[in-house]
């Protein structure tokens, strides 16, 4: 019988805030002291599958304190605000007579 309840031995663990957000890969990394980069998906944060980055290299792990509220996320794009239309009303009835 294992009394291994689930929880993973890890070298560290490190805020989301700490950590780099790779916009292209879509993962977070930070600096593993091997020389690579622990790293772990942002959809699997998203997902609260793991919060538990790894390092390829050496293998050691991380884990990362976060709320989901605090992960990137992609930009809204931001409706253009439309133009304000020219009131081009003319108050015609603004004509002063003309004092003789
Ligand atoms: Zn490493």
């Amino acid at each position: 019988m294992s009394d291994d309840d689930g929880q993973i031995s890890v070298y560290d663990e490190v805020e989301i805030e700490d950590m780099t957000f790779d916009e292209d890969m879509q993962i977070y990394h930070y600096p593993c002291p091997c020389g690579d980069r622990f790293q772990i998906a942002l959809a699997d944060l998203q997902d609260r599958e793991t919060d538990i980055a790894v390092c390829p290299s050496c293998s050691l792990m991380i884990r990362v304190i976060y709320e989901v509220e605090d992960l990137w996320r992609e930009k809204e794009e931001e409706p253009e605000p439309e133009p304000e239309k020219a009131q081009a009303e003319q108050a015609a009835a603004a004509q002063v007579p003309v004092a003789a």
